[in-house]
């Protein structure tokens, strides 16, 4: 019962707008992110300031899901803060 997640940084740090990560446990993984013991690029925008929101997810994710989006670098689109119409 893994699941992906978007998380999107406001405002941007330097050119990362948007963190796609997948966990079995998200809302574990997100108290880690928040608490600065997630992700090094979580940990930077929360030091720089920025606002961190997980604003979307998707049950059922798995690994290579999790590579098709990464690869397709459409954070943007996905996310529905960004681009509330096509999210
Ligand atoms: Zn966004």
């Amino acid at each position: 019962m893994a699941i992906l997640y978007l998380l999107h940084f406001e405002p941007p740090l330097r050119h990362a707008r948007h963190y796609l990560g997948y966990t079995a446990d998200s809302r574990r993984r997100l108290q880690q992110h928040l608490s600065g013991h997630g992700s090094p690029l979580v940990r930077a925008a929360l030091a720089a300031g920025c606002t961190v929101t997980l604003v979307r997810t998707w049950p059922n994710g798995t690994r290579t899901l999790e590579r098709k989006l990464k690869n397709r670098k459409h954070g943007p689109r996905l996310c529905p803060i960004c681009n509330p119409r096509h999210a």
